[in-house]
């Protein structure tokens, strides 16, 4: 599947290993780390560097700093997280780049973990820059990429480090969510659904239709259903619509009908007077929408029917909330669809940091068949993009 060297056919004996993880972990005002989901998803490669005697040295991005150190988005505060699963110490580093960090590395032994500071906190990371590229490569004999949420950022720790760094090879997480997503849109088990929702068409055009390729039933929700339904002249009240995607998605309609797939929207809607969590709130049919409320999330027979074309399906792949789901009032049609997925047997792919967050607050993340833990990438992914941070790596 993926014709790229992995960690696998590497030989880590006294190596000094550069591999970017992904440690953009949230924080609270106090620096302390709130969810260490991605910091748990980097221990089977960390693991394996250090048991096979590699010198690891590990870099992440925390946050947006401006490209500059900021005490708030420090990865000292990751340390004693990594530190507590590896079970032996962790050295923080006081930057990522220079003569400090050029020293610890020349002092470690077979087994040594160092943690670099932010490699945001220089301008150089996010534009890509050469020479801090080249910086970063210096102190490592072997790259690894185990970073798939910034894969599709061609930036300097996750792409142009690889110009002075190879081998250039796919750490666990990496390989295994190319795995999932690449099988899924290559081999794919029919009935294919897709679930696309969330707040805008236009974020997600490109996977709308480069799934339209495949898939047999296109389920869409969320707000971007609104100018969809506009689109076949329905009212829509105050519903969020992009007024110019309307003509957009008339094509996409008619794409759609052109390749028998099954688009479904929605048929009936929960409503509200405003946008707010306990807004007034009530459903109602296409028939008698108020022209003043907004849809915030889809009603019972949509669920319904969104629910029947799920329990039919032998492969799902799922991007976007059905509904505010943030808000309880409006979190039905989400929930559901996390539910029906969840006891259904069909392989199911989730992407997409809110559609992530719904199947986490459903609490039906380990019945799931991958849950991706890149948002942006597994949807540029799912677009049949090439990502730059896989395809800098070293071909198998
Ligand atoms: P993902 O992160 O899974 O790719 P998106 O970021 O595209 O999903 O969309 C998620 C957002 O869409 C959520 O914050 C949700 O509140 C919003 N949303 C869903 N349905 C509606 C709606 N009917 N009106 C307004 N916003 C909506
Ligand atoms: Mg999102």
């Amino acid at each position: 599947m993926l014709n790229k060297l992995s960690i696998r056919d590497i030989d880590f004996k006294g190596k000094r290993v550069f591999c970017r993880v992904d440690f953009n972990v949230p924080l609270d005002d106090k620096n302390q780390i709130t969810d260490d989901t991605r910091v748990r998803a980097s221990m089977p490669t960390i693991r394996h560097i250090v048991n096979n005697g590699g010198r690891l040295i590990l870099a992440s991005h925390l946050g947006r700093p401006k490209g500059g150190p900021e005490a708030k988005f420090s990865l000292a505060s990751v340390a004693p997280c990594l530190s507590q699963y590896l079970g032996k110490p962790v050295t923080m580093a006081p930057d990522c780049i220079g003569p400090d960090v050029k020293r610890m590395v020349e002092q470690m032994k077979d087994g040594d973990v160092i943690l670099l500071e932010n490699v945001r906190f220089h301008a150089g990371e996010t534009k890509n820059d050469p020479g801090f590229a080249k910086a970063l490569a210096e102190n490592a004999d072997i790259y690894v990429n185990n970073a798939f949420g910034t894969a599709h950022r061609a930036h300097a720790s996750t792409e142009g480090v690889t110009h002075y760094l190879q081998p250039a090879a796919a750490g666990f997480l990496l390989e295994k969510e190319i795995k999932y997503l690449g099988q899924a849109l290559a081999y794919p088990d029919h009935p294919f659904v897709a679930v696309i929702g969330g707040a805008k068409v236009s974020d997600k055009i490109a996977v709308i239709e480069s799934l339209m390729e495949k898939v047999d039933t296109l389920i869409i929700g969320g707000g971007m259903a609104y100018t969809f339904l506009r689109a076949k002249g329905r009212p829509t009240g105050k519903s969020l619509v992009e007024e110019d995607r309307i003509g957009l998605a008339k094509e996409l309609l008619q794409k759609a009908a052109d390749k028998g797939v099954t688009l479904l929207l929605p048929q009936d809607h929960v409503v509200a007077a405003e946008f707010s969590p306990d807004a007034e709130h009530k459903i109602c049919s296409d028939a008698n929408f108020p022209a003043d409320w907004m849809a915030l999330d889809i009603g019972p027979a949509t669920i319904a029917t969104y629910n029947g074309a799920l329990r039919n399906a032998r492969m799902v792949v799922w991007n976007g909330p059905m509904g505010v789901f943030e808000f309880d009032a409006f979190a039905e049609g989400t929930m559901s669809v996390a539910k029906t997925l969840a006891d259904s047997k069909a392989r199911s792919i989730v992407g997409g940091g809110d559609s992530v967050a719904a199947v986490m607050k459903a609490g039906v993340e380990s019945k799931m068949t991958h849950i991706s833990t890149g948002g942006g990438a597994s949807l540029e992914f799912l677009e049949g993009k090439v990502l730059p941070g896989i395809a800098a790596l070293t071909d198998a």
